[in-house]
């Protein structure tokens, strides 16, 4: 067997989702499951949560079908609200919440029949300028749904495009304005916060909150704060060295030849590359861990494998473990943030990124 594994430890995800509680004390959290729980698996995180959690978020009700087929009886929120009118009919009988953003949604609703009443998020276009109506529209949009038959519950929410970032304007303009819709609309239950929201604006706490990565155990803050570095990783992204070599000085390694050795090095040939999610932008450099000694990445990432530097690493050998990101041997851990860093992404992208072809096992 190929020896490339996700492990993914639900102990972790449980300490980290009373992170948020602790963080967020007098919010009811619902944990984001959405991209299979961001790479992790969604059926077995809901239930690995199932005790703690008062609702889960998804992005589709493909997602939330998923979910109630695995027996997941918590409120399961859409956070892109339906794309299709005729979701509604199934998106009532298995009491899902809905996000509602648009008009056209408004339109399908108004003449929706359905079995019983949905709960739905208006979603306010605070600033972010991605989805939701804007704060002169919500008044009445508001209204509008309380006159709904087809509506039950609502909730008014809204996204917050910089609340990673150490100070925003925007963040400050965001929130004031929810705020004040807030006030206007009589204090209806709101939700605002995303995990760096939840971890370090507790005005910005409301009824709910909303993290998703930081249940992943990935800070989201630029710099971390007392609760972000409590958190625990889930997934270990781990797999084993299939060859070792020694090369001399002047040698070139991997495709295009981006690395070429100094010195005489030992490298070893890791299973694992792009076509398991690990991504190609990885510069030399990137760290792993070698039976749980920190080295790096040599040459360009391949579909299946990639190369690491051991020429400090003398009992490393064929059959040696590789932390890719995650929790390796003796207690050692390389945050995905500082894997991400290195490839010019997010540890957002890493994780939803890990491929089907790369067993996830439940610890
Ligand atoms: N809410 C919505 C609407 C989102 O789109 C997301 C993530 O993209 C989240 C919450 C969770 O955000 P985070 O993973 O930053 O906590």
């Amino acid at each position: 067997m190929r020896p490339l594994h996700a492990l993914i430890d639900t102990q972790a995800l449980r300490h980290n989702y009373r992170l948020a509680c602790q963080a967020a004390p007098h919010s009811r959290a619902l944990a984001v499951l959405k991209a299979n729980a961001y790479g992790h698996g969604a059926l077995e995180c809901a239930r690995a949560l199932s005790d703690l959690a008062p609702a889960f978020g998804v992005a589709s009700i493909e997602e939330a079908q998923a979910l109630r087929e695995g027996g997941i009886e918590q409120p399961i929120v859409l956070l892109e609200g339906f794309f299709e009118a005729d979701e509604l009919e199934w998106i009532a009988a298995q009491g899902v919440t809905c996000v509602i953003h648009s008009e056209w949604q408004l339109e399908a609703l108004a003449s929706a029949q359905v079995t019983q009443p949905i709960a739905v998020w208006l979603k306010c276009d605070s600033g972010m300028h991605r989805l939701g109506f804007v704060p002169d529209e919500v008044p009445d949009v508001w209204k509008r749904l309380g006159d709904m038959t087809a509506v039950g519950e609502r909730v008014l929410m809204t996204h917050f495009a910089t609340a990673d970032q150490q100070e925003s304007a925007l963040f400050g303009h965001q929130l004031a304005t929810v705020e004040r819709l807030r006030q206007a609309l009589g204090q209806p239950p709101v939700c605002w916060a995303n995990s760096p929201a939840t971890l370090s604006h507790p005005a910005a706490h409301g009824d709910w909150v909303r993290p998703g990565i930081m249940l992943y155990g990935a800070d989201p803050l630029p710099r971390a704060n007392d609760l972000s570095t409590e958190l625990q990783p889930v997934m270990t992204l781990e797999s084993r060295l299939i060859a070792v070599r020694e090369l001399g000085a002047g040698e070139p390694i991997g495709y295009g030849s981006r690395y070429v050795t100094e010195q005489p090095v030992r490298v070893g040939v890791v299973a694992c590359g792009y076509g398991d999610g690990y991504d190609r932008h990885a510069i030399d450099g990137t760290p792993v861990l070698v039976e749980g000694a920190r080295t790096c990445v040599v040459g360009r990432v391949s579909m299946d494998m990639l190369i690491v530097d051991i020429t400090e690493l003398p009992e490393a050998d064929v059959g040696a473990r590789v932390t890719l990101w995650g929790r390796g041997p003796n207690g050692a851990i390389l945050p995905v943030n500082e894997v991400a860093a290195c490839c010019d992404t997010i540890s957002y992208t890493l994780l939803t990124g890990v491929t089907a072809r790369v067993p996830r096992r439940m610890l």
